[in-house]
């Protein structure tokens, strides 16, 4: 028996990266875990390691910025797994882009993928949690929900709308005994982060530790922080030390 036996989670973009950490988490806690992502390959090689814990687990290919395909996405999860207890709605995307050459397609995107789709997955998932008087929906947003970040702004935006939202279910779904609460890492050791090293190589023709570097100017901890130790504080959100926390913007850097 697990601290989480018993209950139900799905983990958007939960194939790679923190989503896969905090999924692999879940499970080694005893919760049947359900899985999204665009990527079914990646995502079916991600349920047999969650599989391996002796859990049910299940992949489930789905865009979390299409509303009706979540709408499914939730009916086949509740039908194979049972009402869904524990949402982590982590997918995200990014773009480094000067403001004033943001194209309409790259914002709506990012507020798509980041804002939107964390929506439709609470608006699916808060009916089970309210019937059972137990949920918790933990939303991986970002520093970048709390703070500005120059050549960001719709990632940045995106992130303030998701924190908006966790604050305001937290109010509005305290009493049910849902929680919501928000993780909020500076850099996380992923393709994510791949991709921004990449990207400033590209762009300025630094070495790739110097990149490294510039992007831990501001990190508390000057480091990069690991998928594991987000997955770490989501569990414990989760699990019954969640109880007391709510509406919460807890930040890793
Ligand atoms: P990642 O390695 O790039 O993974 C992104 C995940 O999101 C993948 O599983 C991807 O799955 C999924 N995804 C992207 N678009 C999707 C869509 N339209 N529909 C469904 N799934 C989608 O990045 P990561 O670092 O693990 O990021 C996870 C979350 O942490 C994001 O919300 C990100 O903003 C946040 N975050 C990351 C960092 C960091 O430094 N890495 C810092 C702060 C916050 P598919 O490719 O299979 O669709």
């Amino acid at each position: 028996m697990g601290i989480l036996t018993g209950k139900v989670a799905l983990v958007t973009g939960g194939g790679r990266g923190i989503g896969r950490a905090i999924a692999l988490a879940l499970a080694e806690a005893g919760a049947a875990v359900a899985i999204t992502g665009r990527d079914a390959a990646r995502l079916d090689a991600t349920r047999a390691e969650l599989a391996g814990h002796g859990v049910a687990a299940l992949a489930l290919p789905c865009d979390v910025a299409d509303s009706a395909a979540v709408g499914r996405a939730f009916a086949e999860a509740r039908a194979q797994l049972g009402p869904i207890s524990i949402l982590v709605n982590n997918a995200g995307i990014t773009a480094s882009v000067k403001f004033a050459e943001m194209d309409d397609a790259t914002w709506d995107r990012i507020m798509r993928v980041n804002a939107a789709g964390p929506f439709y997955c609470c608006r699916a998932a808060v009916p089970d949690m309210i019937a059972g008087g137990w949920g918790r929906i933990i939303n991986i947003a970002s520093y970048a929900g709390l703070s500005g970040i120059a050549y960001s702004s719709a990632y940045s935006a995106s992130k303030h709308a998701l924190i908006g939202l966790t604050r305001s279910l937290a109010l509005e779904l305290g009493r049910a005994g849902v929680r919501a609460n928000a993780i909020c890492p500076g850099w996380v050791e992923t393709d994510m982060v791949h991709d921004a090293v990449a990207n400033i190589v590209a762009k300025t023709g630094r070495a790739e530790a110097d990149a490294r570097a510039s992007m831990l100017a501001l990190a508390g901890q000057q480091r990069m922080i690991a998928p594991e130790e987000v997955a770490a504080v989501a569990l414990r959100l989760a699990g019954p030390e969640g109880d007391a926390v709510n509406g919460q913007a807890l930040t890793i850097e």
